[in-house]
């Protein structure tokens, strides 16, 4: 079932955290916007220059690892995925995120810390209908074995399989409507193998844009062998996979608007997300806007 009208939430909120990548303190204050803003995340540190940038498949910069939006300038915001995925289950639609560096905080890997949060404060109907994106005909996005598809159905379903090394094979598929992904794939974390991480901080630790500086067994799931190393263990046995799952959804925002399609992949990454958006906007003859009030 779709919602008939926008929502934005009633008063602003706040988090703080270090990001995954950079390993740098952020604050972020989520405020209400209006109907048909979607989402706007500005920066308002003296290096951020009060950029803002549209969540959206037109502004993904290509970074290992996020979802990362940038302007023609190169002013950035890394890692929105999560909170991205978290403004899905909570069914908000509009929002302007203010942020004083150049990274969402990673906070516990999940969006669980984010929805908790907006499940505190109201959400209020707003004065647009909700428009959605019916898929028409099957594209898909496509890197050797690695691909994501998308084709027609009535409901958003997304069906993703990996395979880890040590681990096996993992599978996900269901309804992805905001009320299971709340429930199921919410408080799934990002994940990693210890010997990556510390071969990424050594090797990016001085670049413009570091990789896993945050990254520890408070902000990640921490792989070695078959096993987690975290204090505690998995959430969920399969919780890699719901992780993938998480990405996904919060990267579909990137459409604008939720997408009613059916969503097949094995061993999808962000840019392969982006890459769907981009083919799918690309044709217009492969899908349309439904108001939701028609
Ligand atoms: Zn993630």
């Amino acid at each position: 079932m779709s919602r008939t009208y926008q929502q934005t939430i009633s008063e602003p909120i706040s988090f703080s955290g270090i990001g995954l990548h950079t390993g740098r303190n952020a604050n972020i204050t989520i405020h209400p916007a209006a109907a048909g803003t979607g989402f706007i995340f500005k920066r308002i540190d003296p290096k951020g220059l009060g950029t803002e940038i549209t969540a959206s498949w037109q502004h993904t910069k290509e970074l290992p690892l996020c979802t990362c939006i940038a302007n023609k300038n190169g002013v950035q915001v890394r890692t929105i995925e999560h909170l991205m995925a978290a403004f899905y289950a909570c069914e908000i639609d509009n929002a302007l995120i203010e942020i004083d560096s150049s990274e969402i905080p990673i906070l516990d890997g999940s969006a669980l810390p984010f929805v908790t949060k907006l499940d505190q404060i109201n959400i209020i109907q707003q004065d647009l209908p909700q428009r959605t994106i019916q898929i028409l005909k099957s594209i898909e996005a496509r890197d050797g074995k690695r691909f994501i598809k998308i084709e027609p159905a009535h409901n958003l379903t997304i069906d993703l399989t990996i395979s880890l090394a040590k681990i096996g094979k993992l599978n996900w598929q269901g309804s992805a409507d905001p009320a299971t992904i709340k429930q199921h794939i919410i408080p799934a974390r990002t994940f990693g193998r210890l010997k990556n991480g510390i071969i990424a901080k050594i090797a990016t630790r001085f670049m413009r844009d570091p990789i896993c500086l945050g990254a520890n067994t408070k902000t990640a799931l921490v792989i070695i062998g078959n096993k987690v190393i975290n204090k505690g263990g998995l959430r969920m046995p399969d919780e890699f996979i719901r992780h993938r799952i998480l990405d996904a959804v919060g990267d579909m925002m990137l459409a604008g608007a939720n997408i009613k399609g059916k969503i097949t992949g094995n061993s999808t990454a962000h840019r392969l997300n982006h890459l769907l958006l981009k083919i799918l906007f690309s044709d217009h003859k492969a899908w349309r806007w439904e108001n939701n009030d028609e």
